[in-house]
């Protein structure tokens, strides 16, 4: 074969497993993308429940002041019911509604903790469907991305070896300029060199469009074993026929 044709086997398979691989890594993108949000929700339900706890153990601390407010309440009633002096008995009688008016407030600080817990469990409920509908999206994209593998694997083994085969064959130079124009345009090293006018010796190159000189023209049609590259996207050309005989 000459080294066109063998750049042009190359081309074939290098092309399908390029495919193959960027299919199986597509799947495994997605799937972490998907882990990631999975991720991200675990970490909200954290800090949301966290954040009840804390408005949760607030409103206890109130409640347990506020009953203790009470307590003293309650012994000064005790003493304003004994009491026989009418100055000891309004001066009760006011601690008492200072005292009363301080449990209201704690109280009214207990029922703002709680109306905020309750606030965030609401919140944590969404957050926590959410979270079910992630996990349901995660499995899929965890079977999917197995499917993918346990599909891809075999056929890339395959291909990798027939590459490293059709890549032997290839001198290092030459093998360097398609490696290179392969990585630039995802597996389209090869351009096939089209002619827009035999007689006014006009060519250009089928992938980038771009005019290629007759004179590289005529070395390819004349010599099959010395790559030609297109001036403008460094993709090696190849004539038609070459690839009509290999494809
Ligand atoms: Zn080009």
């Amino acid at each position: 074969m000459t080294l066109i044709a063998d750049l042009v086997s190359l081309h074939q398979v290098d092309s399908q497993a390029r495919a193959l691989r960027s299919r199986l890594e597509g799947a495994q993108r997605h799937k972490a993308i998907q882990e990631r949000q999975g991720a991200q929700l675990q970490t909200r339900m954290d800090e949301v429940r966290a954040q009840i706890r804390h408005h949760q153990s607030t409103a206890a601390n109130h409640e347990a002041e506020s009953g203790s407010v009470d307590s003293r309440i309650e012994s000064l009633r005790q003493q304003l019911n004994a009491s026989t002096n009418p100055r000891q008995y309004s001066a009760i009688l006011a601690e008492m509604k200072t005292l009363q008016s301080k449990r209201d407030e704690i109280d009214e600080l207990a029922l703002a903790q709680m109306q905020k817990a309750e606030e965030l469990q609401t919140k944590l409920t969404e957050i926590e469907q959410q979270a079910a509908e992630r996990a349901k999206v995660v499995d899929v994209a965890k079977a999917e991305f197995e499917t993918c593998r346990s599909e891809v694997a075999e056929r890339l083994a395959s291909l990798e070896q027939e590459r490293a085969a059709a890549a032997a064959r290839v001198p290092r130079s030459e093998l360097d300029a398609f490696t290179r124009a392969a990585d630039l345009y995802e597996g389209e090293a090869m351009a096939e060199l089209v002619t827009i006018d035999l007689r006014r010796r006009e060519y250009v190159c089928g992938a980038c469009n771009m005019e290629v000189p007759a004179e590289k023209y005529a070395s390819l049609a004349s010599n099959p074993n010395v790559a030609v590259t297109c001036t403008s996207c460094q993709r090696i050309l190849f004539l038609p026929q070459v690839a009509a005989t290999h494809s």
